[in-house]
């Protein structure tokens, strides 16, 4: 049930279906609609020809001939007059419509691309916020599909300029890289650490320890020994109870897979990537503290070290639980996504 952004060609993935943002004629055309029509080749024109168009906010299906993905829901979408003239209602349109056909086939996997926000004008910030909604609102009812939003370029635009711009000062003032010195890959050798200590101890690469460091890490070890009979999957279970939240909102919230999540449920000791914990810390509402905690039975931390981290911590501190939210902001900084 997890929506995901990505960014990537659209004609380069492998789903079930691919959305093509067509024009009503369904003719082939421009953008993402001539990228899709040269990559699926001639027998998709053949086809469409027979379909008798489309209309705005509707949406028809075809075979995906030689695109990786099997099928093609082609929809057209609105073109963008000021927004007076029911734009917002077409484009969410467009969405439940693909959505619709997807749940109607059984599609397990489907990738949207941002829909008239190229040569039809729509504003991308608009358009992001409906297609997050609307795939989020059909998501939570309940189809297991897993739904890709596609991006070709990046920019700010997925969380608007201002909060953009409020946590690329909170970026500045807190990530450690900030401070690095020159010749130092900071982040490429915290990453190649898998290790335990690669998550707990931010300041062993790049600058000298400071007196918060030492005192960082031995909280984390501390805490990781007062803690160690307790395992992620039982810290789990047991906030999810307190939070009297059930299982299926927790894992929905954290934008997990219910199998994923029924695996961690049945074993005691399973070990979640980083990001999966941050997820389930995010869905059970937990504020920074209790955040580590949940992660420290996973043997992991938040730490400046890294820029994720740290965009994580601004959204605890601002009470920014909507996974779909962080996500978005992480993708905005081009970082890795959570669930
Ligand atoms: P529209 O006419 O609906 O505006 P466009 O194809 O012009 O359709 O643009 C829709 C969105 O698709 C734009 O954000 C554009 O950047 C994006 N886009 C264009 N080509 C691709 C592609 N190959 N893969 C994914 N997205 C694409």
């Amino acid at each position: 049930m997890p929506l995901f952004l990505v960014r990537n060609d659209i004609t380069k993935m492998e789903c079930d279906a691919i959305v093509n943002a067509a024009n009503s004629s369904l003719l082939g055309g421009g953008g993402v609609d001539g990228a899709i029509h040269k990559a699926a080749g001639p027998e998709l024109l053949e086809k469409t020809k027979t379909l008798g168009g489309c209309e705005p906010g509707k949406a028809k299906l075809t075979k995906g001939y030689k695109l990786p993905a099997s099928y093609i829901i082609h929809t057209a979408g609105p073109k963008w007059h000021g927004g007076n003239e029911g734009e917002a209602d077409i484009l969410k349109s467009c969405y439940v419509s693909c959505l619709e056909i997807a749940k109607k086939n059984k599609f397990k996997t489907v990738a949207f691309p941002l829909i008239s926000t190229g040569i039809y004008g729509y504003p991308k910030d608009e358009a992001m916020r409906i297609a997050c909604d609307t795939i989020e609102e059909f998501l939570i009812s309940g189809p297991d599909m897993m739904v890709y939003l596609v991006f070709f370029d990046t920019g700010s635009y997925c969380i608007g300029k201002e909060l953009y711009k409020e946590i690329a000062c909170f970026i500045d003032d807190n990530y450690y890289e900030a401070y690095r010195e020159p010749g130092h890959d900071r982040d490429a050798r915290l990453q190649n650490s898998a290790s335990i200590t690669g998550n707990m101890f931010p300041s062993e690469v790049g600058r000298s320890f400071t007196e918060d460091d030492i005192t960082e890490c031995q909280y984390s070890i501390e805490s990781m020994v007062r803690h160690m009979d307790e395992s992620f999957t039982d810290y789990l279970l047991k906030k999810i109870d307190e939070k009297g939240i059930t299982d299926t909102e927790c894992y929905k919230r954290a934008n997990v897979d219910r199998r994923l999540f029924s695996k961690i449920r049945s074993n005691r000791l399973y070990h979640p990537k980083k990001y999966t914990a941050i997820a389930f810390a995010d869905a059970l509402r937990l504020n920074l503290a209790e955040t580590n905690e949940l992660l420290m039975k996973a043997g992991y931390i938040l730490t400046h070290s890294s820029k994720a981290d740290t965009i994580i911590e601004y959204c605890i501190n601002n009470n920014i639980y909507d996974i779909y939210k962080i996500n978005e902001t992480l993708f905005s900084f081009d970082q890795p996504l959570l669930g």
